[in-house]
């Protein structure tokens, strides 16, 4: 069932579970949970559209645009969350990113990779993207396997997958099930601005909440508390209920809001590759289920720790689409669909701003010329794509084009290391149902940039050694140019650290809040290092790790 709050007549819920926040984290959450034959409410601050009030809430009070995208382009305050507008790249973290690695300061996990490997298949299942095979030593039916012929895995690897989902919008294909399950309430509209914590401060008493847009007052109370509100609103939320607890919940150590990370990514070279063109896998590999799969350059763990390099990946894609010395039509003919006032609604608005950026001012004539000397190809990839990309279920991530001359930019998204001084803090200025909004402080180290660049000469090197191409490099200035593209926000790490000892976190390796015996965190907050992953897939992976703890620990008495 699902009710739109500002309709409810009752002012207090009740339910054994309460989760907080729709994305892929709590709909996961709760859709466990209640398979499992458990009563569950899911809170939303939004509800099954984008509402341009309900958005603003959200909104951050402080960040640097330089570093951090505005919160309306990270998050979507509605059924689904941020899935509604995300990409769908799904891949798990590797087993080095749990290490403890002592050139990787507070990368301290508490769980292990193994711990968690149980959970990928259904994992996949939630997000639609197959099977849990993350290599292609894992497939018999793909023909050639490595980016390009001649180049085997060793310190390098180019088998290494990402795996994309439909892109799966938790919020649509979900919908029918939480709305029908006999076990579910779904109520939107409705924003917790405090968890309300027992005298003992051990033990939730209940969640205070506002109905987002008329600002009436209910109160949620259940036996178990998730908070999966995305990596900001979840830390804005535990350090706003201060009721109890001054600094807010969880903050016991001060360690609540720190360790803000995302990913380091961004251009500085392309590759050339010395092979036969026609064998370069640039583009999309399909599994047998027809899940779209990507190779990527990644380093050896070995090898990463023998170079005290942190984890980082390499994607080969298409040149920059705005400067029309590409040549082709296709290109062109993206740019200026991208470019023009239609363009938001073909791919989410950061996304194609990222897309459509160009190092080099250009007008649309030459693009248009492009296209006419390019019409045939220009033409066949209209439809084809179109068809593709907007109305086939599994919808085909992006598009990549082939090159004679077999040279590829080269994208590389790193992890970032955890350092206590980026972090997130409660800001004065309130929104419009009274909660404090958030100050962002985010930020990059020169360990972050300096392991981008020697990645890259690690590559060079690699593919040198190996005959079958080199780098060539954008610009003179690696560590500039490094920084200047350094900017997240999207992916929300580790502002509510998983560890051991309280003294160091927030939550226990079961996500569980240090000290409080009924709340629970869903979120890539928890996160201790952030890999060179998008964190979406982790996030589910966690949660149903949490749901079966919770089930078989917490409720079994
Ligand atoms: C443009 C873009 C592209 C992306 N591409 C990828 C990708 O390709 N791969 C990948 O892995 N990740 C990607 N991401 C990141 C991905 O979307 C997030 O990691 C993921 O959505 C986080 O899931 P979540 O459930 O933790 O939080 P969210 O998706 O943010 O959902 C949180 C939910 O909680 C609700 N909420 C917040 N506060 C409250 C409150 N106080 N009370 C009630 N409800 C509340 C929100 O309305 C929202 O619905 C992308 C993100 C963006 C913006």
């Amino acid at each position: 069932m699902r009710v739109d709050a500002e309709e409810l007549d009752h002012e207090r819920i009740q339910s054994e579970i309460v989760v907080v926040g729709a994305g892929p984290g709590g709909i996961s959450t709760a859709l466990e949970f209640a398979r499992q034959g458990h009563d569950v409410v899911l809170i939303e601050s939004g509800g099954m559209g984008v509402s341009e009030t309900i958005q603003q809430l959200g909104n951050a009070s402080h960040f640097d645009e330089a570093r951090h995208a505005p919160m309306q382009d990270c998050t979507r305050r509605q059924m689904g969350g941020a899935s509604v507008i995300w990409g769908g790249r799904c891949l798990p973290y590797d087993p080095i990113d749990f290490e403890q690695r002592p050139y990787i300061p507070f990368s301290d996990w508490p769980v292990a990779f193994d711990e968690v490997t149980p959970y990928f298949e259904r994992t996949c299942d939630y997000f639609r993207c197959g099977r849990a095979v993350f290599n292609l030593h894992g497939f018999d039916d793909i023909l050639q396997d490595s980016i390009v012929p001649g180049l085997p895995d060793g310190d390098v690897l180019s088998s290494d997958l990402e795996r994309w989902s439909l892109p799966t919008n938790f919020g649509r294909e979900y919908r029918v099930e939480l709305d029908n399950h006999p076990r579910i309430r779904v109520l939107t509209s409705l924003t917790c601005t405090a968890i309300e914590l027992d005298g003992s401060g051990t033990r939730v008493r209940g969640l205070t909440c506002r109905t987002s847009n008329a600002g009436r007052e209910i109160e949620v109370v259940g036996r178990v508390y998730v908070v999966a509100c995305g990596g900001v609103d979840t830390t804005r939320l535990l350090l706003a209920s201060n009721r109890v607890e001054a600094n807010g919940i969880g903050n016991h150590s001060d360690q609540l809001g720190r360790y803000y990370m995302g990913h380091i990514s961004g251009r500085i070279a392309r590759v050339r590759f010395s092979t036969d063109p026609r064998k370069t896998v640039y583009g999309f590999d399909r599994d047998r289920d027809t899940t779209y799969v990507r190779r990527r350059l990644t380093f050896s763990a070995e090898f990463q720790r023998q170079e005290q390099l942190s984890n980082i990946a390499g994607l080969l894609v298409n040149p920059e689409i705005a400067n029309p010395d590409h040549g082709n039509g296709v290109l062109s003919f993206a740019y200026l669909a991208l470019a023009s006032p239609a363009g938001r609604f073909f791919i989410a608005d950061a996304i194609r701003q990222e897309a459509i950026k160009s190092s080099k001012a250009s007008s649309s004539i030459p693009h248009f010329r492009n296209m006419l000397f390019d019409l045939p190809r220009t033409l066949h990839f209209i439809p084809t794509f179109g068809y593709k990309r907007f109305i086939a279920r599994r919808k085909v991530p992006a598009f990549f084009q082939y090159t004679p001359s077999n040279i590829y930019l080269l994208h590389y998204h790193g992890e970032q290391i955890p350092d206590p001084a980026s972090r997130i803090r409660l800001g004065q200025e309130r929104d419009a149902l009274g909660m404090r909004r958030v100050d962002i402080d985010f930020r990059y180290s020169q360990q972050d940039v300096d392991s981008v660049i020697r990645a890259h000469r690690h590559w060079n090197d690699y593919l040198e050694d190996h005959g079958v191409g080199q780098l060539e490099y954008l610009t003179e200035n690696l560590e500039e140019s490094v920084w200047n593209q350094a900017k997240d926000g999207f992916h929300q790490v580790g502002t509510t650290r998983m560890s051991e000892d309280p003294a160091h976190g927030v939550v226990d390796r079961n996500c569980k809040v240090h000290g409080i015996d009924d709340l629970f965190i869903a979120s890539s907050s928890n996160f201790v290092t952030s890999g060179q992953a998008n964190s979406t897939f982790m996030i589910v992976a966690f949660a149903l790790k949490m749901v079966e703890h919770i089930r078989t620990q917490v409720l079994k008495g």
